[in-house]
């Protein structure tokens, strides 16, 4: 049994099919004492206004089910999705810690844990289609239903998490008519690891996918612990955040660093497309309408590549990029640059490479004095526009100050 917190306001009822819904009112026991969580935000005085604490109460519940007693990384890791405006963290975060004593994590839901399972099992992982006030929902349970769905109904919008596509329906009330959903197939949420490349499957939930990159692919790791929150990873995938396209979408700059892969699928056959090429313009991409992605490859880097990624955003956890960056860079024995990618988000309609100063650097000494000049030239190959976020000179500052931060990351000590 494995317990995950989401935010339910983005998960359409098709996609529990074949699951366990806990919500907070499931939480108390039958002689009404309240759930160990539960009971111990009361005694740490973790509740003020009320509003936040149901949510709180389910993150900590999941961390309390996941089956060892979390640090206080961890705490604070599943609490970036809860804003709590009144309480403050201390006596949540408090709560959490003092969770510490129940090493059993013993509950009413263990004690029924097996007959649930059975339960659960007799649900069979098979296709739905349901239908309803003028809705038609397709949940395949196969890639291959999936792929003869999508060259059946081109207008329907795909779904994988949910955490893009969802906004429409909560926040402009747009009513979808037809939806072809891919979570519950297992070939889009497969890991295949060899010695030149990993391949993500394109269902993989975000959370799932930062285990499986954090010693390889570091830098990738690093922006999915600043995206979004542990409930919004939680559901939303890989393939989504490509399929969105977003100028701001956090894992492309950091994807296009890595030389990524898009692996796209249709009843025909699969196309392999370098992620540079993948997307095409502002929240465009080059998958055809009877094509889904299926899975990113990432080549392994030799051993002298360095890649980073940066994230500027208003606060850290939980904030959308007001410029973000993927970097890549190579040197030869000279301290020459061989090879460099600096790809932005945030930049431009799309996340976008500054040819220019790639260009500037090929060839030269990786020093600091180089690499000021390089960075000075980032205007040329961007006219960033001014919104909510940040002024259009904050991000020409920004973009440069990035590029000095990484030559800085790369100097031992
Ligand atoms: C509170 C909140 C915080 C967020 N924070 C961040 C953040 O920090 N950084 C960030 O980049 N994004 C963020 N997002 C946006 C979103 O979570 C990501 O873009 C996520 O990766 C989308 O994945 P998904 O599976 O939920 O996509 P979905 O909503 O299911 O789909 C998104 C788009 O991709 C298409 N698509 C999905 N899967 C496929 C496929 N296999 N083949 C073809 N097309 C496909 C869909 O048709 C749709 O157009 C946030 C969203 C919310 C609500």
């Amino acid at each position: 049994m494995r317990y995950t917190a989401v935010d339910s306001c983005l998960v359409f009822l098709p996609m529990v099919h074949g699951k366990q819904i806990i919500t907070v009112e499931n939480l108390m026991d039958a002689d009404g004492s309240l759930h160990p969580v539960q009971q111990a935000l009361v005694d740490t005085y973790g509740s003020q206004c009320g509003f936040c604490t149901p949510g709180i109460v389910m993150t900590l519940f999941a961390l309390y089910k996941s089956g060892h007693t979390p640090t206080r990384t961890e705490i604070d890791d599943a609490l970036v999705g809860n804003l709590c405006r009144c309480t403050g963290y201390r006596p949540i975060v408090d709560a959490g810690l003092a969770l510490a004593v129940h090493t059993d994590r013993k509950d009413k839901f263990s004690r029924t844990e097996e007959e649930t399972i059975v339960l659960l099992r007799q649900i069979k992982h098979e296709s739905i289609r349901y239908e309803s006030c003028n809705q038609l929902y397709h949940r395949p349970a196969t890639l291959h239903e999936a792929l003869v769905l999508r060259r059946n109904s081109l207008d329907a919008l795909v779904v994988s998490g949910g955490t893009d596509v969802a906004l429409r329906v909560t926040k402009k009330h747009e009513l979808l008519p037809e939806i072809l959903d891919l979570s519950a197939i297992p070939e889009l949420k497969e890991v295949v690891s060899s010695s030149e490349s990993i391949v993500l499957g394109a269902g993989l939930s975000l959370n799932d996918v930062r285990p499986a990159v954090r010693i390889s692919f570091a830098a990738l790791a690093e922006m999915l612990d600043v995206f979004g929150s542990k409930q919004i990873r939680n559901l939303g995938t890989l393939g989504g955040n490509l399929g969105s396209a977003s100028p701001i979408g956090d894992s492309l700059p950091v994807l296009m660093a890595y030389g990524a892969i898009v692996r796209v699928m249709n009843c025909d056959g699969t196309r392999d497309i370098p992620i540079t090429e993948f997307i095409t313009g502002y929240r465009t991409t080059a998958c055809r309408p009877d094509e889904l992605i299926t899975s990113v490859i990432l080549p392994r880097p030799s051993a002298s590549v360095i890649v980073r990624s940066f994230k500027i955003s208003k606060r850290q956890d939980l904030d959308i990029s007001t410029v973000s960056a993927g970097f890549a860079v190579q040197l030869d024995k000279k301290n020459c640059v061989e090879t460099c990618i600096l790809a932005f988000g945030g930049m431009a309609a799309q996340t976008k490479r500054a040819v220019s100063v790639e260009k500037f650097l090929a060839g030269k000494n990786w020093t600091r004095d180089v690499v000021e000049q390089a960075a000075s030239i980032v205007k040329n190959d961007f006219s960033p526009i001014t919104d909510a976020r940040a002024g259009a000179d904050f991000r020409l500052i920004a973009a440069r100050n990035l590029i000095l931060k990484f030559w800085i990351s790369t100097q031992q000590g």
